[in-house]
């Protein structure tokens, strides 16, 4: 081969090789530049239509450089046939291959870094925050109102010294009832009847299961300050005023010396704290099995404020929980000496504060989860 047969060759390569390297350019919507013989060059800033993604753009012009720079390429193919040529015409034309090996690789470069450039303008493009666009609401919660009545009331109890306790929703017979003085045969617990799992295991009809709980973690001696939120169940029929679920919140107080006295000042300043200053409560002779004496405890009605209306069918008083002073039974089943020890127990229905205190007159609408209603707890927040 000549020495212009060399030069053709190569000439040849080169001219190709940029060819096909402009050809990805215009492909990826670049101006045609590296080609200076092109005759009609896509003016700057001008993109072909159609152009191809950024990702093919690299996956050509890898293509590109194993074609054009591998070891398999026309310009190595070259190199490879400078064996065959005359020792002195060998530096020559390894030169002259060197040179048109580094145009390349430097034509390379530059259309790598253009696409690598582009395809960051194009991504910081569509990335652009567009500070006119409304923004985006969080839609927001609200506390359901039986969870705002027990926030409110673990809060007065906290204030005057208690602690709060959580007991489990599953409990035994034996807790649920035996150790409250509640045996087997006992009529009250066809009041309760409820949901067992086993003969054993049952839903818990009450929050005072917990009494015993708590009492047992603290026996012999110290004392049981305690306030315990939560579900219970019984077997009753939905209807306004009953739910076969709903939310007690137990209150507890055992120590030497306790008197009925602490249990109505007690409930006074609770129902002072909940209702308003002007508050009172009354005491009426009850019964539950584990507590001796017990009560209903009433406040004024809040609607009427004493003199009488529908919310308290005309007798001014509205009952908001039951209570007691602590059966010695209780106490000395669970290993607090009765002769030393008293104290007094109470259940608060957090459904009933929470429909006089909102004025809600269906219980059910607690569970039904009409955002109706639940909105506007989300305003009062
Ligand atoms: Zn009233």
């Amino acid at each position: 081969m000549t020495d212009t047969g060399w030069q053709q060759q190569l000439r040849q390569i080169r001219t190709e090789a940029l060819a096909a390297l402009d050809a990805i350019r215009q492909r990826a919507g670049m101006a045609v530049t590296s080609a200076p013989e092109r005759e009609t060059p896509t003016p700057p800033g001008q993109q072909v239509p159609g152009h191809a993604p950024a990702a093919d753009g690299d996956r050509a012009l890898d293509e590109w450089r194993v074609a054009y720079l591998g070891k398999k390429s026309a310009l190595s193919q070259v190199l490879r046939q400078m064996g065959g040529l005359p020792p002195e015409e060998r530096p020559r034309v390894g030169a002259l291959v060197n040179e048109v090996r580094a145009e390349l690789e430097q034509a390379y470069e530059t259309v790598r870094r253009e696409l690598h450039e582009q395809a960051l303008a194009r991504r910081l493009a569509e990335e652009t925050i567009d500070v006119t666009l409304p923004g985006r609401s969080h839609a927001r919660g609200a506390i359901h109102p039986l969870l705002r009545v027990i926030a409110e009331v673990e809060e007065i109890f906290l204030g005057m010294g208690y602690e709060i306790a959580e007991g489990n929703e599953v409990e035994t017979d034996e807790y649920n009832f035996e150790m409250l003085n509640i045996p087997k045969d006992h009529p009250a617990r066809d009041m309760q009847d409820t949901f067992y799992l086993s003969e054993e295991l049952l839903l818990r009809t009450h929050t005072s299961a917990m009494q015993i709980r708590t009492m047992e973690r603290m026996r012999p001696h110290a004392p049981v300050k305690v306030i315990a939120p939560g579900r219970v169940y019984r077997r009753d029929e939905d209807d306004a005023t009953h739910s076969h679920a709903f939310m007690q919140i137990e209150g507890l107080y055992v120590d030497e010396g306790v008197r009925m006295s602490d249990l109505k000042g007690t409930l006074e300043a609770f129902a002072r704290a909940l209702f308003g200053p002007d508050q009172t409560v009354r005491l009426r002779p009850s019964f539950f099995p584990f507590t001796e004496p017990s009560a209903e405890v009433d406040v004024r009605c809040i609607h009427c404020g004493g003199s009488g209306c529908r919310v308290c069918k005309e007798t001014g008083w509205i009952e908001i929980l039951g209570a007691g002073m602590v059966h010695p039974k209780v106490l000395d089943g669970v290993g607090y000496d009765s002769r030393r020890f008293s104290g007094f127990a109470f259940g608060v229905g957090v459904e009933r504060i929470a429909m006089l205190k909102y004025g809600i007159d269906d219980i059910r609408a607690f569970y039904q989860n009409d955002l109706r209603l639940l909105r506007q707890f989300a305003r009062a927040l």
